[in-house]
């Protein structure tokens, strides 16, 4: 950042306290964690209290910088800590999933049939020579048996890495290869808005160049004609799962030994293949699941909507919530389909008490309109997430009124993949929130704020996020790369972890988050933020979402360039170009108004549903786009770039 401190300019004075009755049945309040327990007591008491082991730990941290270990000397299995405990407790009939697929159908799954289905398909690969430390790639919508695959992989000791089913074959060979994966797990075809994704056709052409995959298992959701299977290599789930033994005895895992591979979602460059092992991981999934969302196994019904193809489906579809042995809701579908309602639909049908979702959707869900949720009963609802972005503070308040009846406490929770659980974030009894503040450290966490040299740079200040020691579930490399570990991570800044995100801390030592450190704009000399100037422009009625970048200016060095989509009911005009202009000099100062506004219906999103700004960077700086292959949709940004190529709102004053 050019030796200047990030400027933090957007202010926030709302503040929302949790309700009484909320704090009331509330697992943490005030005073619950004790605040001067050093880090490895901490996580060791966690470690005891939330998991079974096979065989105690005897030391619960071996930092050789930068290369952690946790909980050595102890045995568990992932698998075991997620079902059978539950179902040797006598909680073998809970509810473990309300599955709602994507055309209407639905299947309600027990602890019990979870354990059995997972059992039956860790001997079936078994069956397939499948042995402990191999690799297993998974490429499925989002139905059980996704759950199920990634539970049986943990349950023999097979690394699972689970690539999203929206991916190309390109993109999946690529994963496949990087993990030298010995079975893929698919299906014939994933529904998507009632058309099919040919799953197993792009899983053929990416295995055409997958020297190490052996067997490919493959689960018959569509059902649709012209599937074709390869003898020797493809199995059909049903022929082979069903008649397996419904028992399995589990694998005792090292603390240590590896549980999943999973790639990043490649917003600023080319996914890493992030490693994740298994005591540590398993210990703070199942404690920040439980904490963060005031975890209630008894009452409480709970809905992660994100896709088990990224980090925060693996924490809090599978691994947090079955180790805590919670209710959930898990859907096949998209928000819009069949109509903009789906959600509030299904949290109606379940009766959802946690919702767990993205800024993204919530910003769309804004663009629709609030009629889609106040047409259904959302009463069941009492607490709220987001995950993925930092959420403007326009967003959190309509999310907060609109969905939570402004009943609900919001968690704003910052994680990364390489985090592998939340770190950063409000606890919902004790924390009083400000929107779009992530607020503080979760117990157990040290994070910090520092300057260009490394140095904290006190309250308030702005400058680069990082944590200050080890965390029990942080990644343990980079697959097939510890160069790549070492210098992502742990090079920019002695002996702290560099998260790659700006960040603030105001006067009373909230976390605010900026923003990627790559996208941060020097505008005059000052280091403006991508998501306050962002947060400035949702702000103004008219406005759903924005993206801005800084493109080259002959005096200023940069000037910003801001791309907006509309909420329903308005529309694009100069005036209202000059009124966003005006608007964001009053938020912030003059010295964040964007030079050029450009409206258009949609932004350059990657598969996982975040802004890439860099492409937007691309096009204000009349450049070639690079490489579009994490992109949901490549036609938004070539559309973006004709439309601004066209567009004359460029404006000096
Ligand atoms: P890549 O590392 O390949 O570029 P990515 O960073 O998008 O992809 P993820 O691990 O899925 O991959 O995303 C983590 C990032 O998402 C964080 O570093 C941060 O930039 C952003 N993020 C996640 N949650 C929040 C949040 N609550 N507030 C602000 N930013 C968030
Ligand atoms: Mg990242």
């Amino acid at each position: 950042m050019d030796d200047v401190t990030l400027e933090g300019l957007l202010e926030e004075d709302r503040l929302f306290a949790p309700s009484t009755e909320f704090v009331s049945n509330a697992l943490v309040v005030d005073g619950t964690f004790a605040a001067d327990a050093d880090f490895e007591s901490f996580w060791a008491a966690q470690a005891t209290e939330l998991l079974d082991w096979d065989v105690d730990f005897h030391t619960v941290l071996e930092w050789k910088h930068p290369f952690a270990k946790w909980f050595l000397g102890g045995k568990l299995n992932v698998s075991y800590n997620c079902l059978d405990r539950h179902v040797i407790s006598g909680h073998g009939d809970q509810v473990a999933f309300h599955w709602e697929g994507e055309p209407g159908d639905s299947r309600v799954i027990s602890y019990t049939e979870m354990l059995a289905e997972v059992c039956r398909t860790a001997n079936s690969l078994k069956s397939l020579g499948v042995e402990k430390g191999d690799r297993v790639a998974i490429y499925m919508g989002m139905v059980p048996e996704l759950a199920v695959a990634m539970l049986a992989c943990a349950r023999i000791g097979a690394v699972h890495s689970v690539v999203f089913g929206g991916f190309t074959a390109d993109s999946l060979r690529a994963r496949i290869n990087d993990a030298e994966a010995k079975v893929l797990i698919t299906g014939d075809g994933a529904w998507r808005r009632g058309g099919i994704v040919e799953l197993k056709a792009i899983a053929d052409d990416a295995m055409s160049g997958t020297p190490a995959i052996e067997k490919c298992l493959v689960l018959r959701r569509t059902g649709h004609d012209g599937v074709a299977m390869i003898d020797g290599r493809d199995v059909w789930w049903h022929d082979l799962v069903p008649s397996q033994s419904d028992e399995c005895v589990p694998e005792s895992m090292d603390a240590e030994d590896l549980l999943f591979l999973l790639y990043t979602s490649g917003t600023t460059g080319s996914p890493k293949g992030i490693m994740h092992t298994t005591g540590g991981y398993l210990t703070q999934v199942a404690f920040t699941h439980k904490y963060v969302f005031d975890l209630h196994p008894e009452t409480d019904v709970f809905w992660c909507t994100a896709d088990c193809g990224w980090v925060t489906g693996h924490s809090y579809i599978v691994y947090g919530p079955l180790a805590n042995r919670a209710t959930s809701v898990m859907y096949e579908g998209t928000p819009d389909f069949p109509d903009k309602d789906r959600f509030w639909q299904i949290i109606e049908k379940y009766k959802v008490t946690t919702l767990y979702t993205a800024p993204t959707a919530i910003r769309t869900f804004m663009k629709w309109g609030s009629e889609y949720p106040a047409g259904h009963d959302l009463s069941s609802l009492r607490l709220l997430g987001s995950v993925g972005e930092p959420i403007n503070p326009e967003a959190w308040v309509w999310y907060f009124e609109n969905i939570g009846g402004s009943r609900c406490p919001v968690v704003d929770t910052w994680w990364q993949t390489e985090t592998g659980a939340i770190m950063v974030s409000p606890l919902p009894g004790k924390t009083v929130a400000k929107p779009g503040s992530a607020t503080f450290p979760l117990p157990g966490i040290g994070a910090d704020i520092v300057g260009d040299d490394g140095e904290p740079v006190g309250i308030p200040g702005g400058g680069y996020l990082v944590l200050t020691h080890p965390w029990p579930s942080m990644l343990r490399g980079v697959w097939g790369d510890p160069q790549r570990y070492i210098d992502t991570y742990w090079s920019r800044f002695d002996k702290k972890y560099f998260a790659g995100d700006g960040a603030k801390r105001d006067g009373e030592g909230y976390f605010w988050l900026l923003g990627r450190v790559d996208d941060i704009m020097l505008v005059a000399g000052h280091n403006i933020s991508t998501t306050e100037v962002e947060s400035a422009l949702v702000s103004h009625p008219a406005v759903a979402e924005a993206a801005v970048v800084g493109k080259t200016h002959e005096t200023t060095g940069q000037a910003i360039a801001a791309f907006v989509t509309l909420r329903s009911g308005y529309e694009a005009s100069q005036e209202l170009v000059a009124e966003l202009r005006a608007h964001v000099a009053e938020q912030i100062g003059p010295i964040a108004k964007p030079q050029s506004v450009l409206f258009t219906d949609d932004l350059p999103k990657t598969r996982s549903g975040k802004i890439m700004r860099r492409l937007l960077r691309n096009v204000a700086e009349d450049e070639s786009l690079g490489d579009t292959t994490t992109l949901a949709d490549p036609n938004v940004v070539a559309g973006i770039k004709a439309l601004y190529a066209a567009d004359a709102t460029d404006d000096d004053a």
